[in-house]
């Protein structure tokens, strides 16, 4: 079986840097905080054109701590696209927030930019935008917005480290950016563990405080915080992995570039807006009869998965928000389509090829029993 994602090549790519770097860490007994973490701070910083960042124990604690630090009261909303991974609005109710779905974009699945305005009301705070799949939201138009209606943008950079859009990278362009280094994304970590980015050092100093129990001081608190740091030995093997993530990306790339070659007769394949560096975390393709595709995909060989099969407006965790089947369309319709394919740097020619001659077959009968 091809799996969706596969680890241990990379790994064994990498293993001596990554076991040496570690292994000092663990010797070095410095297990919380320190020189590992802030070094990694710095680097990934720069990697991103800034001065400093703050890790903290997740992806969904970045986004849970940058909303903390928007201090918001209770009917306070935040916009959200409802095609998304659960974190996305879960740390807005987190944080004391209202989430507030807006429908996605057919193409992209970001953030339709034409839906939003429509949400905003004065009881608005802030917009979450989410890079899903690795393809930068369009930052441009919801920025534009966001500013008009002097909202707080969060970008969800989870599944887009090193995405970039119009020449800029993504966590940069809005006025948070929250990253998560969980083992399967395209910087993943030994463990869980997460980032943000801010526009201002007042931004990421309210973060920094908060992941250490809301204290600049020791055992002086200024609110109540909680208790989220990049773990140690995570931020020794990501210095490790940060250095060759531009190089995975563009293998990503490379990979989506044969299958999109190869397939766009044959199933929709993922678009890529102009002046858009999409990271490929997923190369999602959408198909009718898509859980039979899944498993006939099975039978050849070929593991997939469906990211996401519920929106988030109809998961049971939202019902409160009483939101009906309907309301919609276009993340209802892509529940039922979307297919993500096995996705990696490392996915070789030959079993790309096994993947795209496999989806060529099943798509065929199809066309042939539809005629
Ligand atoms: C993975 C992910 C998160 C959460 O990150 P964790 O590190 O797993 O907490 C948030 N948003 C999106 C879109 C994700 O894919």
């Amino acid at each position: 079986m091809i799996p969706i994602l596969e680890l241990k090549t990379q790994y064994a790519e990498i293993q001596q840097e990554l076991e040496e770097a570690v292994l000092e860490a663990l010797r070095g007994t410095h297990y919380i905080l320190g020189s590992q973490v802030s070094a990694f701070e710095q680097e990934f910083a720069h990697y991103h054109g800034q001065d400093d960042a703050v890790g903290v124990g997740s992806g969904t604690e970045a986004l849970h701590l940058a909303l903390r630090a928007l201090e918001l009261k209770p009917g306070d909303e935040v916009l959200c696209p409802t095609f998304t991974f659960i974190a996305t609005a879960g740390a807005v109710g987190l944080a004391g927030g209202t989430p507030v779905f807006v429908d996605v974009d057919p193409c992209l699945y970001a953030l339709d930019p034409k839906l939003l305005e429509e949400k905003i009301n004065p009881r608005t705070r802030a917009i979450v935008v989410v890079h899903l799949f690795g393809h930068p939201a369009p930052m441009g138009p919801i920025m534009e917005i966001a500013n008009r209606h002097n909202l707080v943008v969060i970008e969800d950079c989870a599944q887009a480290t090193g995405a970039a859009y119009e020449g800029k990278k993504v966590g940069t362009l809005g006025h948070f950016g929250c990253f998560s280094f969980f083992p399967s994304k395209n910087l993943g970590g030994l463990g869980d563990g997460g980032m943000v980015l801010a526009d201002t050092p007042e931004r990421l100093d309210a973060v920094r405080m908060l992941r250490g129990h809301g204290s600049r001081v020791k055992y002086y608190h200024e609110v109540l915080g909680t208790n989220s740091r990049l773990d140690t030995l995570q931020a020794a093997g990501l210095r490790v992995k940060l250095r060759h993530l531009d190089r995975w990306n563009e293998r990503r790339r490379a990979v989506a570039a044969r299958y999109t070659e190869h397939l766009k007769e044959v199933v929709s394949v993922p678009g890529e807006a102009p002046d858009s560096y999409h990271v490929y975390h997923q190369y999602t393709i959408r198909v009718p009869e898509r859980d039979q595709v899944k498993a006939e995909l099975a039978e050849k060989g070929v593991g997939s998965m469906i990211y996401y099969p519920v929106s988030l407006h109809l998961q049971e965790a939202f019902r409160d928000l009483g939101q009906t089947e309907g309301s919609y369309p276009v993340s209802e319709k892509a529940q039922k389509e979307v297919l993500s394919l096995p996705m990696f740097p490392e996915l070789d020619e030959a079993r790309q090829d096994q993947v795209i001659e496999a989806v060529q077959a099943v798509t065929a009968t199809r066309v042939a029993k539809a005629g």
